[in-house]
């Protein structure tokens, strides 16, 4: 039974998660190497949750307890007693081994460890443990209190008792689960990011320029932004990094990382997040820069 949970990682997508566990219902533990970032995480979560208030789909008692359920700390003791740890430090492999190596020394002995990586497997994180059974991918979408899916990993060893308390408490939490196997970028990201990939061919190969490639998927099939305005939300960097993830565990070329995403990222244009990508936002109104 899950009523404690632990978060390892309070950036963008821990601060998320935390908010969503805390709404739910749960006491969690907010535990980061970074008191600065804690600092900014409480005031990211409490400014979630006032803009939950101001919509109308929260009371101000319910913000209230919300933020009373949520420690946070830089002691990794102060995970002792969770039943459930989601990690959501920054995607590095060696980071993740380290931290899941150290959290079973201070975790319960049947608490349940999971990941919300993107892109490294599940197994071989599992691996880092010392109860791989009780260890899995839980993988929220940017941003975690907004988007309803939450993909559910299991690791080869992972077992059915795990698997379902993951998937109750997502469904608790008031998400829509999908089951995905261990593969590289798992399900959302391994159709999308080919499909953002391919627009970029289109504008690289000049088929289309920024502003017809957008229009034509925004109009044409419906989709709420066109897939080069998507790629700078999402940041060009980590659209590269995860084709790269692709086309090496899967060794197929169609997975190639197009060359002018390449450069794109060479050039320092991650889209929003530096202010220009496919799109300059430096002014008033994005403007596309092909
Ligand atoms: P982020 O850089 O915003 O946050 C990472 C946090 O981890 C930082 O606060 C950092 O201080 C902390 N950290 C680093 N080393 C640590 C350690 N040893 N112990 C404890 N904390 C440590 O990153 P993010 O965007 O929140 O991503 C976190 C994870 O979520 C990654 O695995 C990423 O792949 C995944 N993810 C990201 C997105 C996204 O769109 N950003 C979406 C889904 C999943």
């Amino acid at each position: 039974m899950i009523r404690k949970i632990g978060i390892v990682g309070s950036g963008q997508m821990g601060s998320g998660i935390a908010q969503v566990c805390a709404t739910g219902g749960y006491d969690l533990v907010l535990y980061d190497v970074s008191a600065e970032q804690l600092e900014k995480a409480k005031k990211v979560i409490s400014g979630g949750l006032g803009r939950l208030v101001a919509k109308g789909k929260l009371d101000e008692a319910a913000k209230t307890a919300a933020l009373a359920r949520i420690v946070t700390s830089t002691e990794l003791a102060s995970l002792a007693d969770v039943d459930l740890v989601i990690e959501a430090a920054t995607e590095n492999e060696a980071v993740k081994r380290k931290i899941f190596t150290s959290v079973c020394t201070v975790v319960k002995k049947d608490a349940i460890l999971a990941t919300n990586t993107s892109s490294i497997s599940v197994t071989r994180l599992a691996a880092a443990t010392d109860r791989p059974e009780k260890f899995m991918g839980m993988h929220f979408m940017n941003p975690a209190p907004v988007m309803q899916l939450v993909e559910l990993i299991r690791g080869i060893a992972t077992d059915e008792p795990t698997f379902k308390s993951v998937r109750e408490l997502t469904v608790k939490l008031g998400k829509t689960p999908a089951n995905a196997e261990d593969f590289p970028a798992f399900i959302v990201n391994r159709i999308l990011l080919p499909m953002i990939n391919e627009a970029i061919y289109t504008l690289y190969e000049g088929v289309g320029s920024v502003e017809s490639i957008d229009t034509a998927m925004r109009l044409g099939a419906n989709h709420p932004m066109g897939p080069l305005q998507l790629a700078d939300f999402i940041g060009l960097d980590i659209c590269l990094s995860v084709m790269q993830v692709l086309y090496e565990g899967l060794a197929d070329s169609k997975y190639r990382p197009c060359p002018l995403l390449v450069k794109y990222v060479e050039a320092g244009w991650l889209g929003r997040k530096s202010e220009r990508g496919f799109y300059d936002y430096r002014g008033e109104t994005p403007i596309p820069t092909r």
